[in-house]
């Protein structure tokens, strides 16, 4: 017999070998059908393998990342033995699980396949699930699995195979579909209930340029087919809202192949609504009692050295800028804080003027593979809303809790009301890998708990999810349509006042070591609008929205009219255009609902007559005839208090 601890510290005993489908089973049948995988001493397995010893056990279901990682998986095995039965000889490299779905890179020999494929090959995988096929796990030797798939023609799991050692290889069989792969599965192919694949493209095998492009099919699965119509509803707004579509149609950024790719160029809308954010925040620091500094866009490679980036980066980064003079190479700055650590050198220290908050919006510049730009989310050049805190080890709560307030207040203030902290420390088991005294990670670990908690911060913690430098604290927001995102960072950092040899003076007069906290609230500019734009689906708050008022004059004998009030509300810094384009008012009020503009002002002989507007809300329509001055009064009212995006 062996004793099974189940997660709220029950013990029971079962037979030696039993699975944790049985354990789920002798619970209830009603849990054992929605059982996916089980988590047996903190390793994920398949519910139908053999326990042998004592064990801690955590059933898995759709509900758990680990039951829905091991769902998805299970569908690309699926998904490849459907290829199997229309392409033969298909060859397979990887087909792993990611976020929202599965994919599989093939090399299908040849053959051709097309968006107009994918509803057949959903069928077949239909039709193969409900054959109810077990995975079979089957532990092989190393030459056995090369003669397998020697016989198979598949270069590619032979290639795979070559890296790994033997007795750690198994093979998965479903039907008449066998992989090497190392696990685990759901039980059988029957709870794959509803399949959807989603997309083709190109990806070079191991993502090197130099190999051969394979063919990735990208599909999502779900336990229920209500599962999958609501993300199809869910996909057709994230569609409508994608940052991309929405920068280009709102005139806030662009790309050009010619400035280079992943390199934005902000249009004016754009960049008046970041210079806002910017400036929004700008106020809160000052207040916070951070002070201003400029660094500049490269740094001397000796810099980098000192700052362990050049190692670190060096090879994989953009390459070295050199000068005509030999020898001399610079950088372009990957991050702020080597540059912020000079800073703090440039004067002696004394425990009096710590802590020393220094603030600036910094572009950096990180090398990324052309395949993997993305919009506004993954580029190659972004501007971080970057801070560092030198402290001393006893002042990191009261500083974590003083950030954890502006990252709060950047999120009220912009309607994202639904996120969670997670807390990332050191490996319990682990602590040599470590830079730092284990007194000051002990005290710095306890200061973050204790701030998230003084703060009622909804939080996850980590343990082993620490950089080697220093615990950290990261926000994750859920949007308006329910994706996660992280925004938002704080970090803290025993590693580069190291490496810059930084001190002060304390109050025992002896020479100390201060710790550094990075931390950016929004993370970069960049990302941060992204997340913003598909939040709000491009319909910004007042306060934020580039064009906050739309003049519609009926006809062009109102024009000079609609130019006296957008010159009253210029002085008042109310930013406001003319459509004084010769349309119909309908169109005209079509247009700029279209192009989200919070206001509009419809003008006509009335209006100019007696000096008002008549007010419309983007989404709202009509909310009546009001005075120039009544109008002015409810807009600042409103700007003033950020008032949240309805
Ligand atoms: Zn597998
Ligand atoms: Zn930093």
């Amino acid at each position: 017999m062996i004793n099974i601890t189940l997660p709220d510290g029950a013990v029971r005993e079962y037979p030696t070998g039993t699975t944790a489908m049985d354990v789920a089973k002798s619970i209830s049948e009603g849990l054992a059908r929605k059982v996916l995988a089980a988590k047996v001493n903190d390793t994920v397995w398949d519910a139908t393998r053999p326990i042998n010893t004592d064990a801690s056990l955590q059933l898995l279901t759709w509900n758990d990342t680990d039951g829905k990682t091991t769902f998805w998986h299970s569908s690309a095995h699926l998904l490849a033995e459907a290829l199997e039965f229309y392409y033969p000889g298909v060859k397979f490299g990887y087909g792993p699980p990611g976020e929202k779905g599965f994919y599989y890179d093939v090399d299908l020999d040849g053959q051709t396949i097309g968006e107009e494929d994918l509803i057949k090959l959903e069928k077949k995988m239909a039709e193969l699930a409900k054959n109810n096929s077990i995975f079979e796990r089957k532990e092989i030797s190393k030459a056995d699995a090369e003669k397998y798939f020697t016989e198979k023609g598949d270069q590619y799991k032979l290639e795979i195979i070559e890296r790994l050692a033997d007795g750690e290889i198994t093979f998965y069989t479903q039907g008449n579909f066998t992989d090497l792969c190392r696990g685990p599965h759901i039980p059988n192919t029957g709870f794959i209930k509803a399949i959807k694949l989603t997309n083709i493209a190109g990806a070079y095998w191991l993502n090197d340029e130099k190999n051969k492009m394979l063919t990735r099919i990208y599909g999502v699965t779900f336990p229920a087919q209500k599962e999958l119509e609501e993300y199809i509803i869910l996909m057709e707004e994230a569609k409508k809202r994608d940052h991309r579509k929405l920068g280009k149609e709102l005139e806030l950024f662009a790309f050009s192949e010619k400035v280079g790719m992943g390199l934005p160029l902000w249009l004016p809308k754009g960049a008046m609504l970041r210079e806002r954010l910017q400036q929004f925040l700008q106020k809160a620091q000052m207040d916070s009692g951070y002070l201003p500094v400029i660094t500049p866009h490269i740094g001397h490679k000796n810099l980098y050295v000192t700052s362990g980036h050049y190692e670190k980066y060096g090879k994989d980064s953009f390459q070295p800028i050199k000068t005509p003079q030999e020898g001399e190479e610079f950088f372009l700055k990957p991050m702020n804080c080597p540059h912020h650590c000079e800073i703090y050198k440039t004067s002696p220290r004394s425990y009096k003027d710590l802590p020393l908050r220094l603030a600036e919006f910094g572009t950096v510049y990180r090398y990324e593979q052309h395949g993997e730009l993305h919009g506004l989310t993954r580029v190659r050049g972004f501007t971080q809303d970057d801070a560092h805190l030198f402290c001393m080890p006893n002042q990191v709560k009261d500083e974590f809790k003083k950030v954890i307030d502006l990252v709060l207040y950047v999120f009220h203030s912009l309607s994202f009301t639904d996120y969670t902290a997670q807390i990332s420390l050191r490996d319990k088991a682990d602590r040599a890998k470590y830079i730092g005294s284990d007194e000051n990670w002990e005290l710095a670990e306890q200061a973050i708990i204790e701030a998230a908690a003084e703060k009622g911060l909804n939080t996850i913690v980590e343990y082993g999810e620490a950089a080697f430098y220093g615990p950290k604290l990261d926000f994750m927001v859920r949007d308006a349509i329910g994706r996660k995102w992280q925004l938002g960072t704080i970090q803290v950092d025993y590693n580069l006042p190291e490496r810059f040899d930084l001190t002060y003076i304390g109050e025992d007069n002896a020479k100390h070591r201060p710790v550094m906290i990075h931390r950016a609230p929004f993370g970069s500019m960049e990302r941060f609008i992204a997340v913003l734009i598909e939040h709000c689906a491009g319909k910004f708050p007042l306060w934020l929205a580039p064009v906050q008022v739309k003049l519609l004059p009926i006809s062009d004998k109102f024009i000079p009219y609609c130019q006296q009030v957008q010159q009253e509300l210029k002085e008042v810094e109310i930013r406001a255009e003319i459509d004084d384009r010769n349309e119909k008012i309908g169109k005209k009020i079509r247009d700029t609902e279209l192009n989200k503009v919070p206001l509009m002002l419809v003008i006509g002989e009335k209006e100019m007559n007696e000096h008002k507007v008549a007010v419309r809300r983007q989404g709202k329509g009509d909310i009546g005839v009001q005075s120039v001055e009544e109008f002015i009064a409810m807009v600042n009212e409103e700007v003033k208090s950020k008032r949240a995006i309805e």
